[in-house]
């Protein structure tokens, strides 16, 4: 009777053991494809935003203000049927002879919330995430919302920036849940009459001296400027705010300092994709300096002098992306401490964003146009570099 029990439960043993080990084949396998699969999804979305193109203009307006008189929706009015519906603009200055229409990858509305921004650019996020290097531009006159669309406010204002951390901070915790690490490294500078400023450096005050060096694997370093591990989007936001503290002040008529000088933040994603890869990934976010032309800074002396500064900057990053779509064979980086810091970032198969903010105010209407008229001929190179055996969207 027992010699016929331990039989028994031998065999169920066996059983058993040979049951786990056909589990562990079945889960192993399910892990096999599941790898594919990632690997396939990372594919696709690339795919997906090089058919968008690697170069994307978006134009946003921003709501007027109560104290403004401003163009209503018939005179600045966006497309909603047709080929074009949310992508051509139509303006009609008060008082011009003509009406001027621009088309671009988007055009988002007065109404368009912070949400409705971010949806778009998160696809980039990704991109960044999967080991492509990204720059995210805002391009406008000083007034026309860059800083609430990169930074915005609390909550449902939330911009670009601390969305994009967010979504970063998910999908870091969702890798290493599957054991991948991912390292993000934060630096935060500003670009002033073509000198580094360290927003980060413990004494901002101090007379450092950076330079950028680019090294042969296409990654960029600042020498002296502070990086800084992040691990938390609560993190990120105390260095924000440590930054905006140390962006000095000095009033023209138009607004303050941190209005005439670029500010770069950059994440650097380091780490091993799910097919065991290395990835370097990077996302460059770009609050640029105001884009408005010298008459109506009222500029003399220092003010003159940052105004060139900054419409040389500005032009030379136009000249970089035309260059780079036109396929030149110089690219001219060196033109500009902007261009030449995201030097790695532009071109080849990074992916550029250049978020044009307009001004509703019939005050700007010039200034507008003229930042469409930038928008338009980056986007002209856009259109340039998109692969043309396949559909642009
Ligand atoms: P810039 O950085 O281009 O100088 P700001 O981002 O500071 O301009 O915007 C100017 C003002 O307009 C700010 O008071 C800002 O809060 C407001 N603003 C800009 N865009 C929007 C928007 N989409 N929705 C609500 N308020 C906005
Ligand atoms: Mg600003």
């Amino acid at each position: 009777m027992q010699l016929a029990n331990i039989v028994n439960d031998e065999r169920s043993t066996s059983q058993l053991i040979a049951r786990l080990q056909e589990v562990k084949d079945q889960l192993a396998a399910r892990e096999e494809e599941l790898l594919h699969a990632m690997v396939t999804r990372r594919h696709l979305h690339n795919t997906i935003q090089e058919l968008k193109g690697n170069i994307r203009v978006f134009c946003r307006i921003r709501p007027s203000s109560e104290d403004e008189s401003a163009f209503d929706d018939s005179n600045l009015a966006i497309d909603r049927k047709g080929e074009f519906a949310g992508r051509r603009l139509e303006i009609t200055p008060p008082d011009a002879p003509k009406k001027y229409d621009f088309t671009f990858d988007r055009v988002f509305a007065k109404k368009d919330s912070q949400k409705h921004v971010f949806d778009e650019v998160s696809l980039l996020v990704q991109s960044a995430l999967d080991g492509y290097k990204v720059c995210i531009f805002t391009y406008g006159q000083t007034g026309s919302g860059k800083t609430y669309t990169m930074l915005g406010g609390k909550g449902e204002e939330r911009g670009l920036i601390p969305r994009s951390m967010e979504q970063i901070f998910a999908s870091q915790s969702l890798l290493e849940s599957k054991g991948l690490k991912v390292s993000i490294t934060a630096t935060l500078l500003e670009i002033y009459n073509e000198d580094i400023r360290d927003l980060l450096a413990s004494s901002p005050g101090a007379k450092i001296e950076y330079k950028i060096k680019h090294d042969d694997d296409g990654n960029t370093r600042v020498t002296n400027l502070c990086e800084v591990e992040v691990f938390s989007a609560a993190e990120v936001e105390s260095l924000m705010q440590q930054a905006n503290a140390a962006r000095a002040v000095a009033k023209t008529n138009m607004n303050d300092r941190s209005s005439r000088s670029h500010m770069v933040m950059r994440l650097c994603l380091d780490g091993v994709n799910e097919a065991g890869e290395p990835i370097h990934g990077a996302l460059n976010l770009v609050d640029l300096a105001g884009s408005e032309r010298l008459s109506r800074t009222g500029a003399t002396g220092d003010r003159l002098k940052e105004a060139q500064a900054i419409n040389k900057s500005l032009s030379s990053l136009g000249d970089v992306i035309f260059a780079l779509a036109s396929k030149e064979k110089h690219i001219p980086f060196r033109n500009s401490k902007l261009t030449y810091l995201l030097k790695n970032s532009l071109g080849g198969d990074c992916k550029t964003l250049m978020l044009v903010n307009v001004s509703p105010s019939l005050e700007s209407a010039q200034e507008t146009i003229c930042s469409l008229r930038f928008a338009a001929k980056v986007n002209s190179c856009a259109l340039k570099s998109a692969p043309s055996s396949k559909t642009k969207k």
